[in-house]
């Protein structure tokens, strides 16, 4: 029950449980043990609403009518509205999700070659991590998301779609998904389960700024997903200036702890560097990143730095980002320059903002992530 309340799927006063924020083992251990239903059932329940995405239990095949009675009695199925859709001339779309507190976060939908449509999803309304090149930072925390709502964003995001599939998630909205880290889990699972929404781990990516003790839960734990990190600099002086977090997390504890995280999950670990002109893009910092990345199994993503009023930082040139990475190249990192999606709807790197509500939303929606 204690993680019912963490993770937000358990209503303070009717009790009643969310099944869209319960992972399809703890259905199918509901229906076993509180509901006497036999083996399966609970799992077939999953089934029918993550990969069928049937919200209603009365719409459920094969669910008998007794479980149906009395998974209506003790749980509920939550829903949400997409508020706003804009469409940028790239076909990216930006997602507006109404919560049920009135607050707000945003998703992209982002499409890339062969048929692969990317779900930015957020996993917190706001963020306390203040990175100074993201307006989520600049409006700090209203609240952690629960399970139920990073599942109703795919929910919402799919029907926006319509016929088109939605191929991978990132969890790379608003928020630092290892600040939030127990319903986040728990997404991962729903996400990759075969009775949950059935995407392959390698599709699911976690983007963090660097929380080191989540990093190592998470290989310790073996979370079933993908894990990319923000970098952004090659000295802690620039880094704790970039992203404060650097300043309880310096970089040399952050490289060891991916290292960990790589050796124990047997994972590659991606790795984002926004380029701020003049900042962290000279010749000196790729050779220097280069340095820092020579234990990791990893790939860089190179993205170019979309300025927004009053940030005070600087777009480098295209050629500048070409440099960076053929310096990385050389020294065999591998290393790409991604191109920003839907900046004509601010939907691109660092763009984000939900100027409607109280919250902001995020930072790096990007051209094709994993695979
Ligand atoms: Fe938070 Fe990520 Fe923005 Fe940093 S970049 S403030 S961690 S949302």
């Amino acid at each position: 029950m204690n993680d019912a309340r963490t993770r937000g799927y358990i209503d303070a006063w009717t009790k009643s449980l969310d099944l869209k924020g319960m992972t399809p083992h703890e259905i199918e251990r509901l229906c076993t043990l509180e509901l006497g239903q036999k083996p399966g059932r609970g799992l077939a329940v999953a089934a029918q609403i993550f990969r069928g995405r049937i919200e209603d239990l009365d719409a459920m095949t094969g669910v008998n009518s007794q479980l149906r009675q009395a998974l209506g009695l003790r749980c509920k199925i939550s829903t949400s509205t997409v508020e706003k859709v804009e469409t940028s001339e790239d076909g990216t779309k930006k997602l507006l999700y109404r919560l049920h507190d009135d607050n707000a976060v945003e998703g992209v939908l982002i499409h890339g070659p062969n048929n692969r449509l990317t779900l930015c999803i957020s996993t917190q309304a706001g963020c306390a991590s203040g990175c100074v090149f993201c307006l989520t930072g600049r409006g700090g925390l209203a609240r952690n998301l629960t399970t139920a709502e990073m599942v109703n964003q795919v929910f919402g995001a799919s029907r926006v779609a319509g016929s088109r599939q939605i191929t991978n998630l990132v969890l790379m909205g608003s928020g630092e998904p290892l600040a939030n880290y127990e319903a986040v889990k728990a997404f991962v699972e729903i996400a990759t389960h075969s009775s949950g929404m059935g995407f392959s781990p390698k599709r699911v990516t976690i983007s963090t700024c660097g929380l080191v003790p989540m990093i190592r839960r998470m290989a310790d734990e073996g979370m079933n997903a993908s894990l990319a990190v923000s970098l952004n600099a090659t000295t802690d002086e620039v880094r704790s200036r970039l992203m404060p977090i650097n300043q309880t997390y310096p970089l040399s504890l952050l490289m060891q702890t991916l290292e960990y995280y790589a050796e124990k999950s047997g994972r590659t670990v991606t790795i984002e560097y926004v380029l701020f002109k003049g900042v962290n893009d000279s010749s000196e910092d790729a050779v220097r990143l280069a340095e820092l990345l020579e234990d990791l199994p990893c790939m860089v993503n190179i993205l170019l730095f979309n300025p927004f009023p009053g940030c005070g930082l600087e777009r480098p040139s295209d050629i500048r980002a070409s440099i960076f990475r053929d310096l990385l190249v050389s020294r065999d990192i591998v290393a790409v320059v991604r191109r920003s999606r839907g900046r004509d709807i601010s939907a691109a790197c660092g763009q984000l903002s939900v100027l409607s509500s109280n919250t902001h939303a995020s930072r790096v929606p990007y051209e094709a992530i994993g695979g």
